[in-house]
C-alpha cells in the first residue's frame, strides 16, 4: 500500500490565492474527510479534552491523536481520531509545531498557558 501518490491533486489552477480551500484539498483531505468528520462529529459531539477537565464544549474539528504526516492509514484510523474544539485543537497544533514534546503548562484556572 503506497502513500499518497496516488491522490491526484484537486486543483490545477496556479492562481491558489482565489481558492483558500485549495489547500485542504492538496494535502489529501476532501470531500470523503469532508463527509467523515461530519459523520464522526454528529458521533462524537462533544471537544474531548473538555470534557476531560469537566467541560462541555461543542467540538468543531476532527483531530489526529498521532500525527499522521502523510500515512493514509492512520489518517483514516478512527481510533486515531479525536472530537475537539477550535481552541483545544488550535492549542494543541501549536505546542507540536512549537517543538516536539507535548508540554503544557497549566494555569490557575486548569488551562494550558499560551506562550
Ligand atoms: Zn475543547
Amino acid at each position: 500500500m503506497g502513500r499518497l501518490t496516488n491522490i491526484k491533486p484537486m486543483v490545477g489552477k496556479p492562481n491558489r490565492d482565489r481558492t483558500p480551500r485549495a489547500k485542504t484539498a492538496a494535502r489529501g483531505y476532501g470531500g470523503k474527510w469532508q463527509r467523515e468528520r461530519i459523520t464522526f462529529l454528529s458521533a462524537h459531539p462533544l471537544c474531548r479534552m473538555c470534557e476531560a477537565k469537566g467541560r462541555i464544549t461543542p467540538a468543531k474539528v476532527v483531530d489526529h491523536i498521532e500525527p499522521h504526516k502523510g500515512d493514509r492509514s492512520l489518517f483514516w484510523d478512527r481510533k486515531n481520531w479525536q472530537p475537539l474544539c477550535e481552541p483545544c485543537h488550535n492549542r494543541d497544533k501549536q505546542r507540536i509545531e512549537k517543538g516536539g514534546a507535548p508540554k503544557p503548562e497549566i494555569g490557575i484556572d486548569g488551562w494550558p498557558i499560551e506562550a
